[in-house]
């Protein structure tokens, strides 16, 4: 039985001692994957004072949920459906660092979307434009469109095209790694049983709630419910374990973190109302880029790889928008993390269809990060309530015929 290197073997889960058998056990809850999401469920059940068992295939934070950089902690330009998510996760992340003990972890720094003369000054698109804002506001998300002079203030050396932008200071970053292990830290110290290098194989309903066998070929028995948050392999594992097809795939965006000549770095979250271009200063004088554009997989071998014309365009476009870019140096530029692609970009959070002890959680479309608190939080009070809160209500599965 593989079990948790974050602090040690600190099994505490409250489990059936008739059922301490080596290689079967029986939890209130197995939590399947140890991205942020999993771990973030096994932190807020186990706290709730259920057993839970989380398996992570390889090591907490090896997938999405870790590696270079930080992560956009973003309600501006969200689909509208995930804001009410946004402004629960807002009032949680201030207080994330001193819950997880991490640092820096989380920093609101405020986001601006830069946005060129072209679109301002364009009467529908600022239209489209001011009818975001006034939308975004009505949900609670502090969103201002800004001039040029008032971009100077926040974030000046812009090129002459861009125009203004859109600010949200409640937008901010997340050092991804340090909060995914930062939960699955405090998942086990409240009782879960985390065990890395364990991967669910298979999931079957049986008399006593569903059982999961895992790589080693122990069986865990879950009484209440099985969480799926395996993030890209959990269209596999619901297929072969249930024969359902969930629209997802897998999707690699390529990071890849910058030195200017001078050492200019943003104060800000930065993105871009038409360019594919987000970047996150980290802290060492080094900037990260981004912004969607995707690296290859290779699927035989299940591993991501780079490509060159990526890491020269991400420079190129920074350049275009704050010329102190201009020849910046290539750090190291990587896309060895997947994340899942709904095909109507916005999450899958719902049961298996006839299986309620099978919930499931993928489909994030590259946005999955910054909501993580809140859906971590609503998936523990569905699970522990039997009620499913009506902030989860668009992410349901039945939006596809199956
Ligand atoms: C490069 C990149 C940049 C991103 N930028 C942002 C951003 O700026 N803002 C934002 O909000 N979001 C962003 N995202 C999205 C966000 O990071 C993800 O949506 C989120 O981390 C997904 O978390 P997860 O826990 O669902 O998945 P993951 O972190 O991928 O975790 C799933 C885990 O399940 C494990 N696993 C798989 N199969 C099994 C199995 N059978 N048994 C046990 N374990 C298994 C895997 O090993 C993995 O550790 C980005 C994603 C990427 C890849």
């Amino acid at each position: 039985m593989s079990r948790s290197v974050l602090d040690g073997d600190t099994n505490t889960g409250d489990t059936d001692s008739e059922t301490r058998r080596r290689g079967e056990m029986t939890y209130d809850y197995i939590v399947i994957g140890g991205g942020v999401h999993g771990s973030a469920a096994s932190y807020h059940l186990s706290k709730s004072g259920a057993a839970v068992l989380m398996l992570e295939a390889k090591t907490i934070a090896c997938g999405a949920s870790g590696g270079v950089g930080y992560r956009g902690v973003r309600a501006n330009a969200r689909d509208i459906r995930e804001l009410p998510l946004m402004r629960i996760a807002y009032e949680i992340w201030p207080g994330i660092n001193d819950e997880l003990g991490i640092s820096p972890g989380y920093q609101r720094l405020g986001g601006l979307e830069l946005i060129g003369h072209d679109v301002l000054d364009d009467a529908s698109l600022r239209d489209e434009l001011e009818t975001r804002v006034k939308v975004q506001s009505a949900f609670g998300i502090d969103t201002r469109l800004i001039d040029r002079a008032a971009l100077d203030q926040l974030e000046p050396g812009a090129a002459a095209s861009v125009g203004g932008a859109i600010y949200c200071p409640d937008d901010g970053v997340g050092d991804h790694t340090e909060v995914t292990r930062g939960y699955a830290r405090a998942a086990q110290k409240s009782g879960a049983d985390v065990q890395e290098g364990t991967a669910a194989t298979r999931i079957e309903q049986t008399s006593a709630g569903y059982a999961v066998t895992t790589s080693g070929g122990e069986v865990h028995v879950a009484r209440k419910q099985v969480l799926v948050m395996a993030n890209s392999y959990s269209r596999r594992l619901l297929h072969d374990s249930f024969g359902v097809d969930l629209p997802t795939t897998l999707f690699n965006p390529q990071m890849t973190p910058v030195r200017t000549k001078s050492g200019f770095a943003f104060q800000h979250l930065l993105g871009h109302y038409s360019l594919p271009f987000a970047a996150k200063s980290l802290g060492d004088g080094s900037v990260m880029l981004s912004g969607g554009r995707t690296g290859g997989w290779d699927y035989d071998n299940d591993a991501g790889f780079t490509r060159a014309e990526i890491a020269e365009r991400s420079v190129i476009d920074a350049g275009s928008l704050y010329p102190e870019f201009e020849g910046a140096e290539i750090v190291l530029t990587d896309a060895s993390r997947p994340d899942s692609k709904c095909v109507d970009d916005i999450p899958i959070i719902d049961t298996v269809p006839g299986h309620d002890g099978v919930l499931f959680a993928t489909g994030w479309s590259g946005h999955g990060f910054a909501i993580a608190p809140a859906v971590a939080t609503l998936i523990a009070q569905w699970c522990t309530t039997g009620q499913k809160p009506v902030e989860l209500e668009p992410f349901a599965f039945s939006r596809f015929p199956n």
